[in-house]
């Protein structure tokens, strides 16, 4: 079962890849948006990787929502609401069943506060293939359950450039941001590329 030290290790893995690599999540924002997704997101993940604790999953992940709720952007209270929804799943270590369901409530929570479905280019392309992934996996181990998911958020990643979207800022570039990769659907994908650190 996934326990609150390696869900620390996996915010942290998360953290360090999206510090690394934010110019490349604020180049798709400048192209898409307003380029500050990068500082956006990093300064919360910044943070969160000082400010870390929980001894279980849901209170890891309910520190990680604090600093995201304190961040700007539209992406800062979307993130705050999907991790806090995550910090709110059993206060002990967790099992596939308890991801699978923490991540439907959370990603259900995103997409009723943004209006957003699949096929709008928002972060939410890359979280509802994930949260399906978790849902229907046959794995009882939570490595190979988060690796399914990671694919998933990243073909799901993959599949917004192309898309006309249809929320946030890129929505009023239309066709002029359509081969564009949503930034915050890249960041989703990192996050469950990161479980591999856990
Ligand atoms: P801002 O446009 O305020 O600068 P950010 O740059 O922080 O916002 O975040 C942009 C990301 O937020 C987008 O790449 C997209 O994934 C996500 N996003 C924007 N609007 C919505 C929405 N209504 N629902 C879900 N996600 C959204
Ligand atoms: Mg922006
Ligand atoms: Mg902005």
């Amino acid at each position: 079962e996934l326990t609150g030290e390696q869900t620390k290790a996996w915010i942290l893995a998360f953290a360090d890849r999206v510090i690394k690599d934010a110019d490349e999540l604020t180049e798709l924002d400048r192209q898409a948006g307003d380029g500050d997704f990068g500082w956006n997101i990093g300064s919360a993940l910044k943070r969160a990787r000082t400010d870390l604790e929980g001894g279980n999953p849901a209170e890891v992940f309910q520190s990680v929502s604090d600093t995201f709720l304190a961040s700007g952007g539209t992406s800062g209270p979307l993130f705050g609401l999907w991790f806090g929804r995550l910090g709110a799943g059993p206060s002990a270590p967790w099992a596939v069943s308890d991801l699978a369901k923490a991540f439907d409530t959370a990603t259900g929570a995103v997409r009723r506060l943004g209006k957003a479905e699949v096929g709008h280019k928002t972060m939410v392309d890359a979280m509802v293939p994930a949260t399906e992934a978790l849902a229907s996996t046959e794995t009882r181990s939570w490595r190979e359950a988060l690796r399914e998911a990671a694919r998933a958020a990243r073909a799901g990643a993959d599949s917004t450039s192309g898309m006309i979207a249809h929320r946030g800022r890129a929505s009023y570039l239309g066709e002029r941001a359509q081969q564009v990769l949503d930034p915050g659907a890249l960041s989703i994908a990192w996050f469950f590329d990161a479980a591999e650190g856990a």
